[in-house]
């Protein structure tokens, strides 16, 4: 497991968007985020939808982790 799948494993069931992702996990840029929540995405357990973030309040592209 990396660290972006820890943090929303972490956070779940409470979404977060990417941009929130690369601060919380110090990442040097947008795209490390978003291309690893797109992966996990497309895994079971995951989804990525548009909702309010929880950490930054913003309606935004977001991943959560969800209950099987
Ligand atoms: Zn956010």
């Amino acid at each position: 497991m990396d660290r972006v799948e820890a943090l929303i494993t972490r956070l779940a069931p409470v979404p977060i968007c990417d941009e929130c992702i690369v601060e919380r996990l110090h990442l040097a840029a947008l795209h490390q985020a978003s291309q690893r929540t797109r992966e996990l995405a497309g895994q079971r357990g995951y989804e990525r939808t548009t909702a309010e973030c929880a950490t930054c309040g913003q309606p935004k592209s977001v991943v959560r982790r969800c209950r099987r």
